[in-house]
């Protein structure tokens, strides 16, 4: 290590920045995270130091710059954007004893700033010493996925209750109580609730002197969300980084898993439709039996898990075991699939309702519920659609309506296959064979009167508009 990591305290410490543009400001606002006092030396302060330094947050200072003006600095970072003026600055600096850094220039740098994970009082500094500022960047982004946003009030509240836990429980108990709060079912409650149910619970148990059985942590039911892995929530890559083992279904986008820690198990659960390899049951009790066994198990499905995913089903098998559940919702193929061609489910005044609706159970016998909610005001998002267009295309007939409805689908919406058609319900089964659109994909149906309100006039991704 050329560079040894260190939490400086700055409380009442003295920092000088010297210049007043954009690299300045920069430091500045890293430094204001701290309780230093702050001053900056410059002629001409940017629009951002301006106002920090109207409502006191820094000290500006103008004029001459001579060796006093570093006297008692413990940090000193030198952003003036001269090079030549920077070096001089450094001596001067360095004259007064001071850690100096001065900005792009790392052979005049006694320190270097890391990238920063705040979670105050939680921080994590990074650092390549200066080799790979862009692999720094990604570790950064890991960490920023994994770190709850409230895990720094957690641990406040913690070091709040510290001097209670030692003068009520001995030194093994505390060890319990304290993995019980930041890997047990505090944490999670902490991070959807925040301080005040969590504080009220580690009293009570501190009180109690009886630390809860850690337990098995809930089964998450993580929606994948309806492709590229970039719209899974933030939430689901904390849960995937979590897990021990991840039951994955067919239509999960394989950049997702990469999301998960490198070491977690992966079991695919997929059914190819019609297909039986997987029954529910076996689904289920394979979820049960890992959560018993004390691994943390996410049950990743695609697109959101209470929709069209049997969640339900899994959710009662776990509560039937005696486990808990957590649902972390996903973006929902509909979602997905309107969002990818410049649409929207519904507008004011345009589209009111929204149905979200399966094409497994369009018999033409039967006059399935949509057919109802299928007005001038209403979008109707059909699911599971492809391998039932034509009963979907007989049950318009027999309601009437086939010359009514046009159609939009939306295949593989958000992935590198994308492909959108557009047509009358009349010629829907013809077209789709024709452009060779394929599963999965969602239908919109929507009457002819308000058919064009869904896609946006300059749609960018309709590579078929027929009839
Ligand atoms: N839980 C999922 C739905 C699962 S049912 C969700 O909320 O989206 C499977 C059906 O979802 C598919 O038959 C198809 O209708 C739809 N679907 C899933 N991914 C899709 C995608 N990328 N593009 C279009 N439709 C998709």
């Amino acid at each position: 290590m050329k560079t040894f990591p260190m939490f400086l305290t700055m409380t009442g410490r003295r920092v000088v920045i010297v210049g007043g543009g954009e690299q300045a400001a920069q430091k500045c606002r890293l430094m204001l995270k701290t309780e230093a006092q702050i001053d900056v030396l410059a002629d001409q302060l940017n629009d951002e130091l301006h106002s920090l330094a109207r409502t006191g947050r820094i000290n500006w200072r103008r004029g001459r710059i001579g060796p006093t003006a570093f006297v008692d600095a413990a940090l000193v970072f030198v952003a003036t954007g001269c090079p030549g003026l920077n070096a001089c600055l450094h001596m001067l600096a360095k004259d007064a004893g001071a850690i100096v850094n001065v900005v792009d220039q790392p052979d005049l740098c006694d320190a270097i700033t890391p990238s920063i994970i705040d979670r105050d009082p939680v921080v994590v500094a990074i650092g390549t010493e200066g080799t790979a500022p862009v692999l720094a960047r990604q570790i950064k982004t890991r960490l920023e996925e994994m770190l709850e946003p409230r895990l720094g009030d957690l641990a406040a509240l913690a070091g709040r209750l510290r001097g209670l836990a030692a003068r009520r429980l001995g030194p093994r108990q505390r060890r319990d109580l304290w993995s019980w709060v930041f890997d047990g079912p505090m944490r999670t409650q902490h991070a959807k609730q925040g301080d005040a149910p969590v504080a009220t619970a580690i009293k009570t148990v501190i009180a109690s002197g009886r630390i809860p059985e850690k337990g098995p942590a809930p089964v998450a039911l993580v929606g994948a969300g309806p492709g590229s892995s970039d719209l899974i929530t933030l939430r689901g890559v904390q849960r995937l980084q979590e897990a021990d083992i991840i039951f994955y279904d067919r239509l999960v986008d394989p950049g997702i898993l990469e999301l998960a820690r490198r070491d977690a198990e992966r079991v695919y659960v997929g059914k190819a439709p019609g297909c039986h390899s997987w029954p529910q049951d076996r689904i289920n009790s394979l979820t049960v039996s890992a959560a018993l066994r004390g691994q943390r198990v996410v049950r990743l499905k695609c697109g959101d898990p209470g929709v069209f995913a049997r969640g339900a089903e899994e959710a009662e098998a776990l509560v039937e075991a005696g486990l808990s559940y957590e649902i972390v919702p996903g973006v929902t193929a509909a979602s997905g699939a309107a969002a990818a061609i410049g649409g929207f489910l519904t507008e004011r005044g345009e589209t009111d309702t929204l149905v979200l609706t399966t094409g497994r159970k369009a018999q033409a016998k039967e006059r399935p519920d949509w057919v109802r909610h299928l007005s001038a005001r209403s979008n109707v998002a059909v699911y599971m659609g492809m391998q039932t267009a034509p009963q979907i295309v007989d049950v318009l007939g027999h309601a009437g309506l086939l010359n009514e409805v046009r159609v939009t689908v939306v295949s593989n919406a958000q992935r590198a296959d994308q492909r959108v058609l557009e047509c009358a319900a009349t010629e829907l089964v013809g077209q789709i064979t024709a452009h060779g659109l394929v599963s999965p994909a969602i239908l919109f149906l929507r009457r002819t009167d308000v058919a064009q309100a869904t896609v946006a006039q300059n749609a960018p991704a309709l590579h078929a508009v027929a009839g």
